[in-house]
């Protein structure tokens, strides 16, 4: 029988884990496989969120977690009673947003089972969010089963952290996702095979970038920018255009979800209603709405650009492999001649201080830094000889 857990490539480590914890909590006698707190951790694209989602389903599915009944698909799309999945619109998750989900899931559940929260990126929770948080899991004889994911352990709050089980996904081969790639999504096994690679194990990313023209060709400008840079003007304009393409890449996206929230909060609302309250109160719901876009989009655009500065630093990586003499691992094979002329013709400290320029951009990034200055530093970095 098809189960919710086939789709979790490459983390056969935690599956058993998980189908224990289901098996526990139908019956309720063994309390040292089912608890009510776990953190999913694991690098970008190993499927925290997937994992977390699917242990959803198996708890509610009376199947265990077929996939194919109507709570599997229900707890998938967000239209389940006792699911919720909190994503993230903004950069953090503040303590009224955590208050509200609180009231919302103080209902006992409504099919008698268990309620599910799934919060994908725990890691961004204020403090005092984490700590209203904090009391509703340590709440005794609860219903609710709380699944945060997060990069890493560390991400969560020494409070909460102690208070759940943890289980840690791994990056799933190289291999392994190719092989879910043509399977499952029917891709080609070439093109299944060169987006595995440079996706790094990332199955998201290995996906949209298998099924999106744009983002591959964005993508091979992206990566020659390293070998053109021969002045500070070019620098800039590097910066100008990376920043640039990551915004129309996350525009792509975004801008349709977001026509369709508008539309479906004023039909809500009663569209074309006259009456003057109801006009007043749907304008500001809209405005509230637009806000929590753009804040949205500001996230995805970062995210886009952190893509993006992942590529240039494998770019350098394999600049490093070939100075080294380990030609035959680079990962980004179709650039080989580029990439052998840039290491025989920069030293191998200058290769790694480069790298390292960019993951400090990376870091610098995930503060908060403004995204067209932290590139701007970058490139003029990249572009020193
Ligand atoms: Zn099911």
């Amino acid at each position: 029988m098809s189960s919710v857990f086939d789709d979790l490539v490459g983390q056969e480590h935690i599956i058993d884990i998980l189908k224990g914890a289901v098996a526990a909590s139908r019956t309720g006698s063994n309390s040292q496989e089912m608890t009510h707190a776990w953190v999913f951790t694991g690098p970008p694209g190993s499927g925290r969120s997937s994992a977390a989602i699917a242990f959803a389903q198996a708890l509610i599915c009376p199947n265990k977690g077929c996939g194919g009944c109507n709570e599997c698909q229900s707890a998938s799309t967000g239209g389940h009673p006792d699911v919720e999945v909190i994503r993230t619109e903004g950069l953090s998750i503040k303590v009224e947003e955590i208050r509200e989900l609180l009231t919302r899931v103080a209902w006992a559940p409504s099919m008698g089972g268990w309620r599910v929260v799934v919060m994908e990126d725990a890691d961004r929770l204020t403090e005092s969010a984490a700590n209203a948080l904090l009391k509703a899991i340590e709440e005794p004889g609860t219903r609710t089963v709380w699944l945060l994911c997060a990069p890493t352990l560390h991400d969560v709050l020494p409070t909460i952290r102690s208070r759940c089980r943890h289980l840690q996904l791994r990056t799933p081969s190289i291999e392994a996702v190719t092989q879910v790639l043509i399977k499952r999504d029917k891709i080609s096994p070439t093109m299944a095979d060169f987006v595995a690679r440079v996706s790094q194990g990332h199955i998201g990313r290995a996906r949209y970038l298998a099924t999106n023209e744009l983002v591959r060709s964005n993508r091979r400008v992206i990566m020659q920018l390293p070998f053109q840079l021969g002045s500070l003007a070019e620098a800039y304009l590097a910066a100008q255009t990376l920043v640039d393409m990551a915004t129309t890449e996350a525009n792509m996206t975004s801008n349709e979800r977001d026509e369709k929230e508008v539309e479906k909060l004023q039909e809500a609302y009663g569209k074309g209603a006259t009456g003057r309250g109801i006009a007043t109160g749907a304008a500001k719901a809209v405005k509230e709405l637009e806000k929590e876009q753009k804040s949205r989009s500001t996230r995805m655009v970062r995210d886009s650009i952190d893509g993006a500065l992942l590529d240039l630093a494998i770019v350098y990586r394999d600049v490093m492999l070939v100075q080294t003499g380990a030609t035959e691992s680079i990962i980004n094979s179709d650039m080989r001649a580029e990439i052998e002329t840039y290491a025989s013709r920069v030293p191998a400290h200058i290769a790694v201080h480069k790298m390292g320029a960019i993951l400090e951009a990376r870091n610098h990034l995930a503060i908060n830094a403004a995204p067209l200055v932290t590139c701007e530093a970058l490139m003029c970095e990249l572009a020193r000889k």
